[in-house]
């Protein structure tokens, strides 16, 4: 399946909430969802019709998918993982998802958007424990340092969205330091830590069908 697009807001649209897929600008009032929260397209503003048990499973996969950028394939590949991995298979895929590279840098406030993330990372703007990474796919442990190339420090889109850090605010199982524009991740994120309102039971009945 070929990546998406189109103008992003229109996936908060359909999903009926903010996804936080356009940095600043979501806690704005500029906020697509906050002007028109109804579905896009020309029948959008039409009553919601009710949701079969089905819709409700898909939307809530499609929902978390859309928050990290994924395609399916790549998806349902972090579901047979999380699946095999002992624990909670939703609560495995919520972590997998936010121990990846381009979530940590933007959570690090590195980059406003995961998509902004993806791009520094691809870049090769970003280092782990050091060494240059730039797949933003990479699962990164506790313990590792990530932090923004030297010769990176002086990009005004990474300067920028540091400067909003405090306005977004950093999870408590990473450690900033903003000066030297580098973070540590303390620890594997619990449950608590991942505060979007997803509901992964309904994903993981959603692969079970
Ligand atoms: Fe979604 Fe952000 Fe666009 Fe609002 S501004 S609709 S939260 S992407």
């Amino acid at each position: 399946m070929a990546r998406y697009n189109d103008a992003v807001c229109k996936l908060c649209r359909r999903e009926g909430e903010k996804l936080f897929l356009k940095g600043e600008r979501c806690l704005s009032d500029k906020c697509a969802v906050e002007k028109r929260n109804y579905p896009p397209g020309e029948h959008g503003r039409r009553r919601r019709v009710k949701q079969s048990e089905y819709g409700i499973h898909l939307r809530e996969k499609q929902k978390l998918r859309r928050t990290y950028g994924l395609l399916e394939r790549q998806f349902s590949n972090y579901f047979e993982l999380a699946d095999k991995k002992k624990g909670i298979t939703g609560e495995n895929l919520l972590m997998m998802l936010e121990m990846r590279l381009d979530s940590v840098v933007q959570r690090l406030g590195f980059a406003s958007s995961k998509s902004s993330a993806r791009q520094i990372v691809r870049h090769g703007h970003i280092t782990v424990n050091d060494r240059k990474v730039n797949i933003p796919s990479f699962q990164v442990k506790p313990g590792q340092v990530v932090a923004v190339k030297e010769k990176s420090k002086k990009l005004e889109a990474i300067k920028n969205s540091l400067e909003a850090v405090e306005h977004r605010g950093i999870p408590q199982w990473l450690d900033l330091d903003k000066d030297n524009m580098k973070g540590t991740v303390m620890d594997v994120p619990t449950r608590e830590d991942i505060t979007s309102p997803i509901n992964e039971q309904l994903i993981v009945e959603y692969y079970s069908r």
